[in-house]
């Protein structure tokens, strides 16, 4: 029986175990923190289609407690040193665990959204980001603002730590127009009086029946969006806010005031995955996310063979994406181990 290790206990992680242990292989995932189920845990409903996220998480539990795979919590690697034709693992700078092959699943982490001073993200009591707000629209969340009212006018911004020159990071975050869009019905659903309005540069609605939610966005629950970048927000003496923009399709200036603002934050590769990637001697893409040894057919490859890469940890990706190439990390390794 092979021993491969897995290193990211999300939903990458464990979907990579489940299926290594179905093809009869001996798995250990470490994790970092007390629990599986990685960004997961701090999410409400789940575009395209609101599954709530309860349902995803008790597949995770239940894959966990039945099939025989060990996770081994609040875990780091330390080293990975090749012997042999086998991978020394150094965890939490005490034990060692030999394996045949290593999977990468670390992950991403937010944009901390203060680096964007001029939104006021910790300044101003009512600038939230879109993680934030996945806490708010769980049943039990209360999105009263100032004097216990609900918010009567409520913005977006997009882009937040993407795309963006300033922040260091060009890439697109794939995922955070499509989670806009999600929130946006979702506080209609709850705030049928307020006004919702999104600020974008472009949308992109690339997954299956994205495209619809937009539309059903603007048509049947009434948000607006607006193509502008927002320049600034400023708090007023009662805690509401104003914001400034440019409409970038009229090229006029833009002024509103708001009761509450969600920034977008973007996705970046974060420290658990660049402290995985020293310990296991794999690179990173400028962005900070892993290299794979090609785009088109190795895409669960690093460039070390035998350590295999899978979900976010490698490019920003929705949950449906990062199970697809969880799987298909589970079958490179096989066939892999098999080829050995
Ligand atoms: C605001 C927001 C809302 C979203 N909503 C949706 C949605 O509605 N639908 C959807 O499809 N997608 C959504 N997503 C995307 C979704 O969060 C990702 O697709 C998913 O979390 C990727 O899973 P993962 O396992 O690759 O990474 P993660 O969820 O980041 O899990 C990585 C795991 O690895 C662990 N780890 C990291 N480093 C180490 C280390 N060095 N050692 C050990 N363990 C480590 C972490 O603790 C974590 O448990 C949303 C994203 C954002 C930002
Ligand atoms: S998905 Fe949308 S909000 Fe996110 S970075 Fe790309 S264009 Fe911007």
């Amino acid at each position: 029986m092979k021993h491969i290790v897995i290193i990211g206990g999300g939903i990458a992680g464990i979907e990579t175990a489940s299926a290594l242990t179905d093809a009869g292989h001996w798995v250990t995932v470490i994790e970092k923190e007390a629990q599986v189920g990685g960004k997961l845990n701090n999410w409400s409903y789940l575009f395209p289609d609101f599954t709530p996220v309860d349902k995803i998480k008790s597949v995770l539990q239940e894959k966990c407690s039945e099939k025989d795979f060990s996770i081994l919590h609040q875990t780091e690697v330390s080293s990975i040193h090749r012997k042999n034709g086998k991978f020394n693992i150094e965890i939490s700078g005490e034990h060692q665990l030999e394996a045949d092959a290593v999977v990468v699943a670390t992950g991403y982490e937010l944009f901390d959204a203060r680096r964007k001073e001029e939104y006021g993200y910790k300044i101003y009591d009512h600038v939230i980001t879109s993680a934030d707000l996945e806490q708010l629209l769980l049943p039990n969340g209360d999105l009263t603002v100032a004097a216990g009212e609900n918010p009567k006018r409520i913005a977006f911004v997009h882009c937040v730590g993407s795309r963006d020159e300033k922040s260091g990071n060009h890439y697109c975050s794939k995922v955070c127009c499509i989670t806009g869009v999600k929130q946006a019905i979702e506080l209609r659903k709850r705030l049928p009086e307020a006004e919702i309005y999104c600020f974008y540069m472009d949308l992109r609605m690339y997954g299956k029946r994205f495209e619809e939610l937009y539309r059903e966005a603007q048509e049947k629950y009434d948000i607006e969006f607006i193509r502008g970048r927002l320049s600034e927000a400023s708090e007023k003496i009662d805690k509401s806010l104003l914001i400034k923009a440019e409409d970038t399709l009229s090229g006029r200036p833009l002024k509103m005031n708001i009761d509450l603002l969600v920034l977008l934050v973007g996705m970046e590769a974060g420290k658990g995955t660049a402290s995985a990637a020293a310990s296991c001697g794999i690179g990173c893409e400028d962005s900070g996310f892993l290299k794979t040894a090609d785009s088109f057919l190795k895409s669960n490859f690093s460039e070390q063979e035998g350590i295999f890469l899978a979900g976010s940890c490698t490019a920003p990706m929705s949950v449906n994406d990062t199970i697809l190439h969880a799987r298909s990390a589970a079958q490179e390794v096989n066939n892999w181990l098999l080829r050995r």
